[in-house]
């Protein structure tokens, strides 16, 4: 093994085996004072929001507007939501124990953290992303290490020295490319939560299988939105056009393919053209030059293939990529069976809503699909009909931002919950705490005999029939039971 290669798996063992310790301590402070200590991170976290979002904006090449809005806003909406709500959803609650074949036992179902949560994520939301799973990870007690990206290494070094200074070693940081991400997967967190391409993620997926390590896998997208005749032509290609383009189309959840009704296609296609044409100047380069590669390589192989190009197209010598627009796209290219990352859309015309939503469901993918219609009702009907996590009707992957909601997808998109109560099932474990005050024999334990026969056929006769008598009668088993177990 490389010196580099073993330095950082020291690195990785040695920043774990600090978060598990200052975890046992952190678990046991009562969820109260976690919300507080959370609060005074939470704030001095963003006293440096102007200087983490130009962090964002130079790392990443997107707009400032943008580094606020999809990066750093949400963590003040984080630390809120999930210091006001996530006590609530971390309370125990109360087992339904059957008092009259198990008298005086009480029992709970506690949530208890995992342990160390690694977080790896990718560069395109640098701060969003880690920080949507580490809030919410270390409410429920846990510890946190993290590897960022390599393209974005400054604004992940900004999050974890900002928390440090409030959390000491329950917060580390592991840095480095790929093989950093390997070596926090190898030091053996209690749950990896990857965010990134289904590439990789499966990968880490398979080693955390090997290695009895609980994964969760936040993974890529191929989203569609589909038109509807009734679709409000101007609303709907000012949206979609969003959809494709904002952060360069390097959005998990950006719009890829467009499903769009004959009846509206010739009004609405050069109303998204247009608007995409309009957004060309703002959009900033891709971030690597291999995802550059990626793109082009989708688009050049769609043109061979006989696409027709409705706006943009392969750009002259290194400027960057337009919105583009396709047509006419085998289902067999690239640019409709694999993630493209990039400002890049097919568009298919169909005549009915079942062609649509064959169209929508034509993937292996699963994370977002939206539905463009007036009539708002027959619109939730086929939206419900998307094979995706989330759906949206007239909008688009918005929700992101509001940590009450999952982030969540189906098929190759990964198995993961971020954000919203429901991502606690992966961030704690269920605890069965249950305590006897009863002093009897149990009815099930030896000496087995008739009476125990008797007792569980009419245990199973009151389940199944209900009613006064069939209770006198697991009464009376019951009692012979006793009678028989005490001699
Ligand atoms: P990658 O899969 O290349 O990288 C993701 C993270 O994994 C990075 O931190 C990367 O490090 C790290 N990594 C790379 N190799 C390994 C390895 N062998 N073991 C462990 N970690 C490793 O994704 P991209 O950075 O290219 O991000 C884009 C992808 O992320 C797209 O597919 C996008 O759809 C997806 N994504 C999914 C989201 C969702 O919620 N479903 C949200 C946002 C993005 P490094 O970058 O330093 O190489």
């Amino acid at each position: 093994m490389e010196a580099a290669q073993q330095d950082i798996q020291a690195v990785a063992r040695e920043r774990v085996a600090a978060a598990r310790e200052a975890a046992e301590a952190w678990a046991a402070r009562p969820v109260a004072e976690r919300v507080r200590v959370l609060q005074v991170a939470g704030k001095a976290l963003l006293e440096g929001a102007d200087a983490l979002a130009s962090l964002v904006h130079e790392e990443t090449g997107k707009p400032l507007g943008e580094a606020f809005s999809g990066d750093v806003l949400g963590v003040a909406d984080l630390f809120a939501y999930w210091t006001a709500h996530g006590p609530a959803h971390l309370t125990a609650r109360r087992a339904r124990i059957p008092a009259l074949d198990m008298p005086g036992k009480k029992g709970w179902v506690e949530r208890v953290p995992r342990g160390v949560v690694g977080v790896i994520s990718p560069w395109n939301y640098p701060v969003a992303l880690p920080m949507r799973v580490i809030v919410p990870a270390l409410l429920a007690g846990n510890g946190i290490v993290f590897k960022p990206s390599e393209h974005t290494p400054r604004s992940g070094r900004f999050l974890i020295e900002r928390l440090r200074d409030q959390l000491g070693p329950l917060v580390g940081i592991v840095e480095g490319a790929g093989e950093a991400g390997a070596a926090l997967v190898e030091a053996g967190p209690d749950l990896v939560h990857f965010t990134g391409s289904t590439r990789t993620g499966l990968l880490v997926a398979r080693r955390c299988a090997e290695l009895g390590i609980a994964c969760e896998t936040e993974l890529g997208g191929k989203d569609c939105a589909v038109v509807l005749d009734d679709a409000a032509v101007e609303r709907t290609a000012a949206g979609i056009a969003w959809g494709i383009v904002h952060n360069a189309g390097q959005d998990c959840a950006s719009i890829e393919r467009v499903a769009v009704h004959a009846a509206v296609a010739d009004t609405f296609l050069p109303r998204l053209a247009a608007q995409m044409d309009a957004t060309a100047a703002s959009v900033p380069e891709l971030v690597t030059p291999m995802q550059r590669e990626i793109v082009l390589g989708q688009l050049r192989e769609a043109i061979e293939l006989g696409a027709t190009v409705v706006c943009g197209g392969v750009p002259e010598g290194d400027a960057p990529i337009p919105p583009t627009l396709l047509t006419d796209v085998p289902r067999t290219a690239r640019a409709w069976t694999e993630e493209t990352f990039g400002p890049l859309a097919v568009v298919e015309v169909h005549d009915d809503d079942d062609a649509l939503v064959r169209a929508a469901n034509d993937t292996r993918y699963g994370l977002g699909g939206s539905v463009w219609g007036q009539d708002t009702g027959r619109a939730e009907r086929v939206a419900r009909r998307l094979r995706t996590g989330m759906v949206w009707v007239n909008n688009h992957a918005f929700t992101g931002a509001l940590p009450d909601l999952p982030w969540v997808g189906r098929g190759a998109s990964g198995t993961g919950i971020t954000s919203s109560p429901e991502a606690l099932d992966h961030l704690t474990r269920p605890r069965v705490v249950v305590v006897d005050t009863s002093t009897a024999i149990e009815p099930w334990w030896y000496p087995y005999s008739d009476s125990l026969l008797e007792l569980m056929r009419a245990l199973i006769e009151r389940q199944r029939t209900g009613g006064i008598g069939a209770t006198l009668k697991t009464l009376g088993a019951l009692s012979r039971r006793k009678k028989d177990l005490s001699r």
